[in-house]
């Protein structure tokens, strides 16, 4: 199998890229369902696992015609002797993180590298993580019970999860925690129901102090698993054990999960977590620079900062790749350089957001007329939809002020200022505008 990716691969990829980085992987195919691939060390596996996880999960589900057919990458050398690999799967193949230790059925699943320490704050997650500070703080309490957080992908949901279980660990060593994705959490539960071990499953999991299930939309049309979930809630729940739960939307927009369900959801705190600012981009940027002794100058970071907007995972994928970049060619880095070592993901940045599409989607947001942005008309239907779009150029293109400014009717650069300094204020100040502006960054980030 392995051989067979490796020959369409060899077609997708550069041949540099596809020596040094795929060439080299030694493959065990650990099950029918599984093929685990080996890196010598534990950056070519992050870089294997960054750019090309997907590509090649995709294509052995091809050629398995197994849309289940899940790849890993493993540090370390392929056993001699096809000893048991038992691999915790945290996430489904588009988006995973491996922890491939042998775990116990108690094990609590827990990452030890996503703590609060390295979660960097923001405007967009503050709320989600002042809330699991407190829960990891005094698990169990009503008004929190459950934690609900939700938002789109790679905004840090798994990492402030793994962050309440680390910590309430950390205060009480023997505190019964476990972390599971809901993926993992249906099939154990199927695994027990065909083996007969339903009731070892309801023990361990109603006797828990806290249960963290990552991405609960996967329950969605599960019935047994939603309806066996249904009486861990409620048993958990009675008892005071702290329940968390993470999706990528609020609990009543999930579908195919029952309402007794979605509405046991909402009987706690549901907090949002938005993409980040581009000051928290930078931040961000900055602390996994540190994190790998990179010297990441801070005009560079805020020069990727602009660039990637959408999520988390993404700035880390991008850094990640400068690094490597850095490493080989020894060289500073420098914005002409990430330019380069960032080029294909630049690219398809830049050609989706302009200051014209930033134009067209506010004017029809607002259900104005883009030549209304450009107009010299004053009247506040017409000012404040431009005053918010000059914003978002400057949040999301690398256009100049005065770049900005001739976009929109000749204008000056001091009045694009201007009209970043007001948007950044309303947003403080009325929710709505604040919700505008994310409805529109979103529309614009799709
Ligand atoms: P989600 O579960 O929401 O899809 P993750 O928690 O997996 O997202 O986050 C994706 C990556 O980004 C992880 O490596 C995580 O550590 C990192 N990350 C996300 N948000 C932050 C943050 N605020 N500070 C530091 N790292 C973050
Ligand atoms: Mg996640």
């Amino acid at each position: 199998l392995w051989q067979d990716c490796l020959s369409q691969l060899q077609d997708q990829i550069s041949s540099t890229h596809f020596t040094t980085w795929l060439r080299p992987l030694q493959a065990d195919v650990a099950d029918e369902n599984m093929l685990v691939l080996y890196a010598s060390n534990r950056f070519v596996k992050d870089w294997v696992e960054s750019h090309y996880l997907v590509q090649i999960t995709k294509l052995a589900q091809q050629l398995t015609q197994n849309a289940d057919f899940v790849v890993k990458i493993l540090e370390g050398i392929k056993p001699e002797k096809k000893a048991p690999v038992s691999i915790q799967v945290e996430s489904v193949a588009t988006d995973i993180v491996i922890m491939p230790e042998v775990q116990s059925p108690h094990a609590s699943n827990l990452n030890s590298k996503h703590i609060f320490d390295n979660f960097v704050e923001g405007k967009s997650n503050r709320l989600a993580r002042a809330a699991a500070e407190k829960v990891a703080k005094s698990p169990g309490e009503q008004s929190s019970n459950p934690l609900f957080l939700y938002g789109g992908t790679g905004l840090g949901k798994t990492h402030l999860l793994h962050a309440v279980g680390n910590s309430i660990l950390s205060q009480k060593a023997n505190a019964r925690v476990v972390y599971i994705h809901a993926e993992r959490f249906m099939q154990e539960y199927v695994k027990a129901l065909k083996s007969d071990r339903m009731e070892n499953f309801k023990k361990l999991y109603r006797t828990l102090d806290a249960l963290l299930i990552d991405d609960i939309q996967f329950f969605a049309g599960k019935d047994g698993t939603q309806e066996e979930f249904f009486h861990i809630f409620n048993s958990l729940f009675e008892s005071g054990r702290q329940i968390i739960l993470t999706s990528d939307r609020y609990p009543k927009e999930i579908e195919k999960i029952e309402d007794r369900l979605k509405s046991r959801f909402g009987w706690g705190l549901s907090i949002g977590i938005e993409p980040p600012d581009l000051e928290t981009r930078v931040a961000i940027l900055l602390k996994k620079a540190e994190e790998k002794n990179m010297l990441l100058p801070e005009e560079v970071a805020f020069f990727i900062g602009q660039k990637l907007r959408t999520n988390v995972r993404e700035l880390e994928g991008a850094l990640n790749r400068v690094h490597a970049y850095a490493e080989f060619t020894g060289k500073a880095i420098t914005i002409d350089f990430v330019r380069d070592a960032l080029k294909d993901m630049l690219a398809l940045q830049d050609k989706l957001v302009t200051v014209e599409n930033i134009q067209r989607v506010v004017a029809e947001y607002y259900r104005i007329k883009v030549a209304d942005l450009k107009s010299k008309s004053r009247a506040r239907s017409v000012a404040r939809p431009r005053q918010l779009a000059m914003a978002l150029a400057k949040e999301l293109t690398n256009r100049s002020l005065p770049e900005i400014g001739r976009g929109f009717g000749d204008r000056d650069h001091t009045t694009v200022l201007h009209a970043c300094k007001t948007i950044a204020k309303l947003r403080e100040e009325d929710n709505n505008i604040q919700e505008d502006w994310s409805n529109l960054i979103r529309t614009l980030s799709a």
